[in-house]
């Protein structure tokens, strides 16, 4: 049986994305070369299909990664001296702050526990921490983190870099790139694509800071995909080595269909399918939301106990053609994630909670 993947990543896939893919085989793109005019129009078609989705200013720039976790290495590679600071409530956040020990970074952290969020009035940033990372949705547990915080950390701390992992929401999140340093995604979240390709937006402060750091003799800011390496070769909508040029001409394809829609359209119709999901386990026996605070609940990734074994739930739910995610780590029996991702409808939403009610 056909399914629907209200998992949080990889995900359902937009449902634009099969023509998509069926064009770029039909345009035989890949085998282009990467360092072709047609590679080139792509790249740039991308990057302002990206530009006006996400609203990023020229002092920014758009590379193609790996993957989101890539970036986590690469921003603090290139960006830190010394010392970051990381907001931890869950796996992934606290992947970030593991990575930078990992690197013999002076990793700061401030932690809450599995569920509870972040407001900006309880952030105190140490003096000599150089970025502040940030995970505008820690998947894992479902919590968020508001644009306006993350606004205020940078109004706060305007020398430090604020880097944001917008992964498993954009291009939900309304970020002020005046206020925000650098942010990244993967492609197999709200994007709907299968996974494969990392996006990083950094501004030129980042690149400057990348460049001090290469001149100091003991400081390596590694050999793949530097910031400086990137940023030359984005100039001519080049990049350092072979990327994924399919997805890159699929992602600015579904981008433009995202402004189509027109963000705001977009960003509505998440909150209004969240609301539906929230109202219908608030109002439920079976099921309790696992964020209390509701200023703290994530858009794009739901999560919530069930009262029976999630394993179940998850069973039943299958059985009438609907996958939907597993508690993360030791939650993984009690708890079950419902990812709220652009690809999903809202009519697929009510036929899931029409599910989820039996
Ligand atoms: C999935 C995810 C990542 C890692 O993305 P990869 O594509 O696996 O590298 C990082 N951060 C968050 C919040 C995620 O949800």
């Amino acid at each position: 049986m056909k399914q629907i993947y209200f998992t949080p990543g990889p995900a359902e896939l937009y449902p634009t994305f099969y023509q998509h893919l069926q064009t770029a085989l039909d345009e035989q793109i890949g085998s282009i070369s990467h360092r072709s005019q047609k590679f080139r129009d792509i790249y740039k078609f991308t990057d302002a299909q990206l530009r006006t989705l996400l609203n990023i200013p020229d002092t920014h720039g758009i590379f193609f990664t790996g993957s989101a976790s890539e970036v986590w290495e690469r921003l603090l590679f290139n960006c830190v001296e010394h010392e970051s600071f990381h907001l931890v409530n869950g796996s992934f956040s606290r992947k970030f702050y593991d990575y930078a020990n990992s690197l013999h970074k002076f990793a700061h952290i401030l932690e809450k526990p599995f569920g509870e969020g972040f407001d900006y009035t309880e952030i105190d940033v140490p003096e000599y921490a150089e970025m502040i990372c940030v995970t505008h949705n820690e998947t894992s547990s479902g919590v968020q983190l508001r644009p306006a915080d993350i606004h205020k950390l940078k109004r706060k701390y305007p020398k430090k870099l604020v880097v944001v992992d917008m992964v498993s929401s954009a291009p939900y999140p309304d970020l002020d790139f005046s206020l925000v340093d650098s942010a990244f995604f993967s492609v197999q979240k709200a994007f709907g694509m299968p996974a494969g390709l990392g996006v990083w937006i950094a501004s030129q402060g980042c690149l400057e800071k990348a460049e001090r750091l290469k001149k100091y003799e003991n400081l390596t800011i590694g050999a793949h995909h530097t910031l400086p390496t990137l940023w030359v070769n984005y100039k001519k909508f080049e990049t350092p080595a072979t990327p994924n040029v399919l997805f890159i001409y699929i992602l600015g394809k579904l981008a433009e269909d995202f402004n189509k829609i027109g963000i705001d359209t977009v960003r509505k119709q998440t909150e209004e399918k969240a609301r539906m999901l929230y109202k219908f386990l608030d109002g439920s026996d079976a099921y309790e939301p696992f964020v209390q605070q509701e200023r703290h609940r994530s858009q794009t990734v739901v999560v919530t106990s069930t009262k029976k074994p999630s394993a179940e739930v998850i069973a039943a739910a299958k059985s009438e053609g609907m996958v939907i995610g597993s508690g993360y780590g030791k939650f993984k029996d009690s708890q079950i994630r419902i990812a709220n991702f652009p690809a999903t409808s809202a009519e697929q939403i009510d036929a899931l909670i029409t599910q989820l009610q039996k």
